[in-house]
């Protein structure tokens, strides 16, 4: 068997290797290093697949949240509520523009930001909503954008982990992860489901005066040359990022499948097992049947009991089989973000789950041995 890895870049490397490597060489020879043709091929190919308006490329992930709330022209003081339970870059940068971070619990079954939670938390104060598309599926964005337009509220769409997902409303239309709220970022990080070979990253908006201000506030708030409207930062994505992302973007749907028969598998495998509790989607299905693709698996993620949860990443461990745990504090429990008007009583689920969760190793080259490997070891130690 070849040896596990959480993550494994290589195979799809191989795969694509020649185009990589030759568009390597031509930007090399042709010196456009930044903003060359590359990125702004990829960026229309982008915004193609995702049916969206505007795609703008910037530096990595958090540049694209920070931007994205710059561009909405947010103001100190204003209230930005998102997820308790995702990766920090989210609340990082509403406290970096001195916006006032309001953290409110996820559900049980998706791990997503719960609408509930976010209804009781708006205040006159509140401007925004991020809604984090945690381990690859979309919250409840119905739920969502009703309470958005109910409250006079923007709502940017945090897809980092979601690209290439799609959602389907209550009515049946379906919407790619990232083009239904005002704005979304994306993360190219290398082991995202669309990742480059260094950090990359991009904003998706439909509205043609906010893709405008963006534009610009990746680029030192310039407009024209040397002419500087608004304060900007300098946040660019290299051509041979882009190089790398036009290659891989023709895949991506064969490689979040790949991602989904890796999860079926292991969810068919833990059916009866009944201390695991296996991902679901917010429609309440699996998120792999076959007609589906409502979940990419950024992560396979379950829920185990509390007491047995640090000993079966041990036992993982010890067998050759790398595991994780996203995330193990609540972000209201962080130092860099207490604040005092939090209740414990209100992140009930939060405190559950980051003593719950494991996340089994997840990408595009698993294969069948591999997984029934894992998923006995899983089940041999809990049935102990
Ligand atoms: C990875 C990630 C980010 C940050 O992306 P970077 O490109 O690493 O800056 C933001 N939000 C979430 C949910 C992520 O998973």
């Amino acid at each position: 068997m070849k040896k596990i890895q959480m993550v494994d870049l290589k195979g799809q490397y191989e795969e694509i290797k020649e185009q990589v490597n030759s568009s390597f060489e031509t930007i090399l020879d042709s010196s456009a290093f930044i903003n060359g043709p590359e990125v702004h091929a990829f960026q229309k190919e982008l915004e193609g697949y995702l049916g969206v308006k505007h795609v703008i490329p910037c530096a990595n992930g958090t540049d694209a949240l920070q931007i994205c709330m710059m561009g909405l022209g947010l103001q100190p003081g204003d209230e930005v509520i998102t997820a308790d339970f995702t990766f920090a870059a989210t609340v990082e940068v509403i406290a970096l523009l001195q916006l006032t971070p309001v953290l409110v619990d996820v559900e049980p079954n998706t791990f997503n930001i719960n609408p509930i939670a976010i209804e009781k938390a708006i205040t006159p104060k509140t401007k925004a909503i991020v809604p984090v598309h945690l381990f690859g599926q979309c919250a409840n964005m119905d739920a969502i954008m009703d309470l958005a337009k109910k409250h006079n509220l923007y709502v940017i769409e945090d897809n980092a982990q979601g690209i290439g997902a799609t959602h389907t409303f209550k009515d049946g239309k379906k919407a790619k992860s990232g083009t239904i709220g005002h704005v979304a970022s994306t993360s190219f990080f290398p082991s995202k489901n669309l990742g480059c070979y260094g950090d990359g990253g991009a904003i998706f908006t439909n509205d043609d005066e906010l893709a405008h201000t963006l534009r610009g506030i990746v680029n030192h708030g310039m407009y024209k040359r040397y002419h500087h409207d608004v304060v900007g930062v300098n946040s660019r994505l290299d051509s041979l990022q882009a190089a790398v992302l036009r290659a891989k973007l023709p895949k991506l749907d064969t490689y979040n499948e790949k991602r989904r028969a890796a999860a079926k598998k292991y969810s068919n495998s833990f059916k009866s097992q009944s201390d695991i509790i296996v991902p679901t989607t917010v429609n309440g299905c699996d998120g792999i049947c076959d007609t589906c693709d409502c979940h990419v698996f950024h992560q396979y993620t379950l829920r185990v009991l509390s007491e047995k949860r640090d000993k079966l990443v041990q036992h993982l461990n010890d067998n050759g089989v790398p595991c994780g745990v996203y995330y193990p504090i609540p972000l209201h429990n962080q130092k860099a973000y207490l604040d005092s008007r939090y209740n414990e009583a209100d992140f009930k689920l939060t405190n559950q789950l980051v003593k719950e969760v494991i996340s089994l190793p997840m990408h595009t080259e698993l294969d069948d041995e591999q997984i029934d490997f894992i998923t006995k070891l899983v089940i041999d130690f809990l049935n102990k």
